[in-house]
């Protein structure tokens, strides 16, 4: 017998939608509790990968094997919905950011509903919305009041044409990745959460969860805790250079140190005059440089696109790919959504 997936498939998903049998129940005495969550996803424009469909079918199974076993099963899903994708398409496409998410989430929802996933649909969670993100707002003023979020100057990627903070990763050989445009590190005062006050107990807690040995490793990793003794140094100008070291034994051997080029002290010395050799700094060239380098791959990325594009176009003949379907009607169906 053939499995029409199209008809079989959209019966039951609608059914479950009307019937909601995935709802957890709120003060059921009488059951066991299990909670399954998978990481949410972020709601691009690409909408959903392999990446996504592979961990959420695995909490799915359990959560799907739970229920038969009786349990009261909370399973949501949500949408980390805050991003730069999001924001990026939207200054370049002159949209409202809320809108792009909105129409996103919408996609997102739609695939998963495809997917057959046994989410509890009437506990969905966005974080863009204000009664979400009203209670990460107390989160941050709690740690405020502790001392735990203060702020900090930090070096930063600027972009001098868009005179926006670039993340690293847009960031490209040197320039700006929308732009082409020369960027700099820039000194900017920015929040920060003192999570490294809590670094010995994330270590040391490690050992009381059920984590698999792997991730286990990979946060001690990541947390990188080493002991060591910060050493000072005095500077020929007066000023104390406190370095760390895991190995002030070696301290002896040490013939030069280091500055980055955003320490401090280096700009008091450049603008004090106290670098002889402060005319060597050639970073306008070094720029000019990398500016013609990327401009270059830009220029031959799109050269080798359009090159591709036209041999696909004598293969094939109908709509193009990018043509999506319409998520209208969909959430017409789907009132509970945003
Ligand atoms: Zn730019």
């Amino acid at each position: 017998m053939k499995y029409d997936f199209t008809a079989i498939e959209k019966k039951w998903q609608e059914k479950w939608l009307e019937e909601k049998p995935f709802t957890a129940v709120t003060g059921d005495k009488t059951r066991e509790k299990f909670y399954g969550l998978i990481e949410f996803p972020y709601p691009s424009g690409q909408g959903l990968h392999v990446g996504h469909a592979r961990p959420f079918t695995a909490m799915d199974i359990i959560c799907r094997k739970k229920r038969m076993q009786g349990y009261n099963v909370l399973f949501p899903i949500g949408f980390d919905a805050f991003g730069l994708p999001t924001e990026n398409y939207a200054i370049k496409n002159h949209i409202h950011p809320a809108i792009v998410t909105k129409q996103n989430i919408a996609n997102f929802t739609k695939q998963l509903h495809m997917l057959g996933y046994s989410f509890d649909w009437d506990r969905v969670v966005d974080t863009t919305d204000p009664s979400y993100y009203k209670w990460t707002q107390w989160i941050f003023l709690q740690l405020f009041k502790k001392g735990l979020a203060y702020k900090a100057s930090m070096p930063v990627n600027w972009c001098t044409s868009c005179k926006c903070v670039l993340a690293n990763e847009e960031v490209v050989e040197g320039v700006c990745e929308r732009c082409g445009s020369e960027v700099i590190r820039k000194e900017k005062s920015q929040w920060m959460l003192a999570i490294t006050k809590y670094a010995d107990r994330l270590i040391d807690d490690l050992d009381d969860v059920d984590y698999i040995e792997r991730v286990k490793i990979q946060q001690r990793n990541w947390i990188g805790r080493s002991t060591g003794a910060e050493v000072t140094f005095k500077a020929t100008t007066g000023e104390d250079i406190v370095v760390y070291t895991t190995r002030p034994d070696t301290l002896f051997g040490a013939t030069y140190m280091v500055l980055s080029p955003e320490h401090a002290l280096v700009k008091q010395w450049l603008d004090a005059g106290k670098l002889a050799n402060a005319d060597e700094d050639d970073r306008p060239s070094m720029f000019a440089r990398i500016k013609a380098q990327y401009l270059k791959a830009r220029e031959d990325r799109k050269a080798k696109k359009g090159h591709r594009a036209a041999a696909k176009a004598t293969q094939e003949t109908g709509a193009p790919a990018d043509s999506a379907p319409s998520d209208s009607s969909f959430e017409q169906e789907n009132p509970q959504q945003r």
